[in-house]
């Protein structure tokens, strides 16, 4: 943003406010109803009361309803509903059962194929980090193995996604996939893995301490034993819109799915109530701005993002092109500190400092592209998009626990919550208010070669 960009700006978020609130400026207001709401952690025990969230699962429809009902109150606006049809499953158990016969307990990884009742046995085969070069050096000996991998801490530096450790070894000829949580106290770790589809492997979390005893059968023939039903399944995308003077929208995503193993309390209830925070404090604000917001709930984002890449191939181009900005919350309490993931979109750390400043906030930005979460779909649809997330870079902060039976509410301090509702919030104010579109559009070949095709 330009130097006048940045004051008109300033001068559109300073507008005084008539009214009861006196001449508080409109980012003073918002942030002041923010910080002043008990609803904000209200609304994350509540959303973690639903359970886990797992898609296809009792607990996902009791937190869609509860959503959709408390999301209609806080924008003011009426829920639309879109359902996107998908290939559901339903996890059952599973185990490991080492050379020495001792039973570990697993998580089958989403949409794992089921091994039946005898069991997939084959040898074991440690690959340490499991990086996709540690799997292609391994060559001949993974073909027919169960490789057996480390699970990292999913925010920072350098980490390499589980999905790719999985499909390394299942391309390269593995019969079966474990991966090990990367923090004791006896934490399956979780997540998805393939489609579900032909070639897939049976794949399961464990715990850090059954990797280790594991590894030391490393060449002996085990045992993992998966279970799950494939069929045919509906989720549902929640969205209220509150229209703005123009057209344009700026669009607060979060993603309600999550895994039933915890509460996903990080991950992500903390986002959902943050959104619904943000909505709420700014519904009565938002149609005399330059844009209008729209808040979008999304399921099936644990699913290789899913349910946001159904929505926007639904809503085509043109509906693309009147969303100037997508601020997904995913993972926004936990930890001290937030950080943008920019994947580097021009002009994108331009408009965060600027939109921060006014309010003495400031966030850490990250420029490589990360596709963990639904901001990746909305690069791929050429809208400029962002995640905040929490513990960036902290392994030792609470998102060390993401995808384990240790996501639960306890690790989330109301503060935490308010903050990062703060930060959403001075964001969609500024992207709202500011006199043209905040971050410019992406070029077609600028958003394929960040984040490939939608
Ligand atoms: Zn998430």
């Amino acid at each position: 943003m330009a130097h006048g960009g940045l004051r008109s700006f300033l001068n559109a978020i300073r507008r005084s406010l008539p009214g009861e609130e006196g001449d508080r400026t409109m980012l003073e207001t918002v942030l002041g109803r923010i910080w002043a709401s008990p609803r904000i952690a209200a609304d994350h025990r509540a959303i973690c009361a639903a359970g886990g969230r797992f898609s296809g699962t009792a607990s996902e429809a009791r937190a869609r309803e509860w959503l959709a009902a408390r999301l209609a109150v806080a924008a003011g606006a009426p829920v639309e509903r879109e359902a996107i049809a998908y290939r559901g499953w339903t996890r059952g158990p599973a185990r490991v059962t080492g050379a020495d016969g001792r039973d570990w307990p697993a998580q089958a990884l989403g949409r794992s194929p089921a091994t039946g009742e005898g069991g997939l046995t084959a040898p074991l085969l440690d690959l340490g980090r499991g990086t996709p070069e540690r799997i292609a050096a391994a060559a001949d000996t993974v073909r027919g193995a169960i490789v057996l991998v480390r699970h990292e801490f999913m925010v920072g530096t350098g980490h390499v996604h589980r999905r790719a450790k999985y499909e390394a070894a299942r391309d390269a000829g593995a019969a079966g996939f474990l991966i090990a949580c990367h923090e004791p106290g006896g934490l399956p770790v979780t997540g998805s893995a393939g489609d579900g589809g032909p070639g897939n492997i049976p794949c399961a979390g464990i715990s850090l301490e059954a990797g280790a005893a594991l590894a030391a059968q490393s060449g002996q023939a085990i045992t993992l034993r998966t279970a799950g039903e494939f069929r045919d399944a509906a989720a549902e995308n929640l969205f209220a819109t509150i229209p703005g003077q123009g057209p344009e929208l700026v669009v607060l995503s979060a993603h309600y799915d999550g895994h039933d193993l915890a509460e996903s309390a990080i991950d992500n209830a903390t986002g959902l109530a943050c959104a619904l925070a943000v909505a709420e404090a700014m519904r009565d604000l938002v149609p005399g701005l330059a844009r209008g917001l729209q808040v979008a709930l999304f399921s099936i984002e644990e699913w290789a993002l899913l349910g946001s890449r159904a929505h926007l191939r639904r809503i085509g181009e043109a509906e693309c092109a009147r969303r100037v900005l997508n601020v997904n919350l995913d993972s926004l309490a936990g930890a001290d500190g937030l950080t943008a993931l920019t994947s580097g979109v021009p002009g994108m750390d331009r408009f965060l400092a600027a939109a921060l400043a006014p309010a003495g906030l400031s966030v850490g930005t990250y420029a490589p592209f990360m596709g963990n979460s639904d901001h990746a779909n909305y690069l791929r649809a050429r809208i400029p998009a962002l995640r905040l997330c929490c513990g960036f870079d902290q392994p030792q902060s609470n998102m060390r626990f993401l995808l384990t039976p240790a996501d639960t509410a306890d690790k989330v301090h109301p503060h935490q919550l308010k903050t990062a509702a703060a930060v959403a919030a001075a964001l969609v104010l500024a992207a709202c208010a500011a006199p043209a579109a905040p971050v410019p559009r992406l070029e077609a070949a600028t958003a394929e070669r960040i984040a490939g095709p939608l």
